[in-house]
């Protein structure tokens, strides 16, 4: 199917030999490429990253296709960006090393302004490694050789940039027909960066804040039943926790937005509806969701939205069909279990996904001892959280522990002992 096309070293020979298994997906056709089409899509990949090098800006924006422009036109000339380096806006130098054609899996649903493209098979994905200068560094961007996935589209008047987004190691694992779009598990980030719909940048903020925010904007104001409440944070929680880990929407400087998210747009809930969802957040705090243990337990990109179900194991959570299973009285488990088990939204199957919490998270608010330790149990499973020994202080006839507070009679003898 796909031959490899190297512009100037070649990457690895395997990857040009190995034949790529293309995944089907609904809202996606194969993409449609002519012998013609090649250079062209080639021309279309190294002109952005020559803008990029030229750090001309304005001819970088023209690369995108004509419907993306106004949102990189605001991001590229909103001064602070520039000033603070955010995105591509830090590289000062590009070099193309490489640049080989690769299976269509790649071009993720999660960048739902594409999807006009994938549905009718004009778009195509490229794998580029470059040799970057970047000014300062970011969390997106540094100096040395990367590699970048590079999804381009098609209109009337030719091939143009798409979107990029950060290639990872979990490439080799898709040649082997296992995942691409899955990213290893890292414990519950502390921030995230968010684009809201005007386009401005919110960097480094609070996550939980940013889940507060998000689901007060997405379905706070509904009056949701409890379960169905719980089921849409972890739908939005998993999305924004896949989204960083995975650095998408990487070249924009930023983890996720609009529209994929909704925030700090149509905030409208009442102090009271926020402080239910602040609390429900609070207790979604330890829990996450993971693909099954067979597929390795990984971050997967969890699909949400507003409009009708797409159906059991379609991989997109609906707002409206989530409160209606919990109105008829499924927990949140199950609603989340029937939207996204077995799902393939962006690429492989998930398999039956796995909830499951940290424990940090989850601490009983007063220690738990036995004789010899304390520690703070885990209030949904239990387990223990920081088992230390007792730091007894001795009194007449008892001693207690100075952290726990528990007691214990001490003899008279080793009272005495003590005392020496
Ligand atoms: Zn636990
Ligand atoms: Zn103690």
């Amino acid at each position: 199917m796909i031959a490899a096309t190297l512009l100037c070293a070649a990457i690895s020979p395997a990857y040009a030999a190995t034949p790529q298994p293309s995944r089907a997906n609904p809202g996606r056709a194969p993409s449609i490429t002519t012998p013609d089409d090649v250079p062209k899509q080639k021309a279309a990949v190294l002109s952005y990253w020559n803008a990029i090098d030229e750090n001309d800006w304005a001819r970088w924006v023209r690369c995108y296709a004509p419907p993306l422009r106004a949102e990189y036109e605001s991001f590229a000339f909103n001064p602070t960006n520039q000033e603070e380096g955010m995105g591509v806006l830090a590289i000062k130098s590009a070099q193309v090393i490489s640049m080989e054609r690769v299976d269509d899996m790649y071009a993720l649903m999660f960048y739902k302004d594409l999807h006009t493209y994938y549905s009718s098979g004009s778009y195509a994905c490229y794998l580029v490694e470059i040799n970057t200068f970047v000014k300062p560094e970011n969390d997106y961007f540094s100096t040395g050789k990367s590699k970048h996935i590079c999804i381009i589209v098609k209109d009337d008047a030719g091939w143009h940039m798409g979107t990029i987004y950060a290639y990872s190691t979990e490439y080799e694992n898709a040649l082997r027909g296992v995942t691409n779009d899955f990213v290893d598990f890292i414990t519950q980030p502390t921030t995230i960066t968010i684009k809201d719909k005007k386009g401005v940048i919110h960097k480094n903020i609070s996550f939980t804040e940013a889940i507060v925010n998000i689901t007060c904007n997405e379905i706070g104001a509904m009056g949701y039943k409890t379960d169905a409440v719980y089921a849409n944070i972890m739908a939005i929680k998993m999305l924004c926790w896949w989204a960083k880990v995975a650095k998408f929407q990487e070249g924009d400087g930023y983890d996720i937005g609009y529209p994929n998210v909704t925030y700090l747009d149509h905030f409208n809930t009442n102090a009271s509806q926020t402080k239910t969802i602040r609390s429900a957040v609070d207790v979604m705090k330890p829990y996450y969701m993971v693909s099954s243990s067979q597929t390795g337990s990984k971050l997967f990109d969890s699909d949400y939205d507003g409009y009708a179900s797409k159906g059991k194991g379609s991989g997109t959570l609906s707002q409206p069909e989530s409160q209606k299973m919990a109105l008829n009285g499924k927990t949140w488990q199950e609603i989340l279990h029937y939207f996204y088990d077995n799902s393939a939204f962006n690429n492989p199957n998930v398999g039956i996904v796995k909830i499951g919490h940290e424990c940090k998270f989850a601490k009983a608010s007063s220690y738990s001892s036995n004789s010899t330790q304390h520690w703070l149990a885990c209030k949904i499973c239990g387990a223990k959280i920081t088992v230390v020994n007792h730091t007894w202080v001795q009194y007449t006839g008892y001693a207690k522990c100075s952290v726990c507070g528990r007691l214990k009679e001490v003899a008279a003898s080793s009272i005495m002992n003590y005392l020496k």
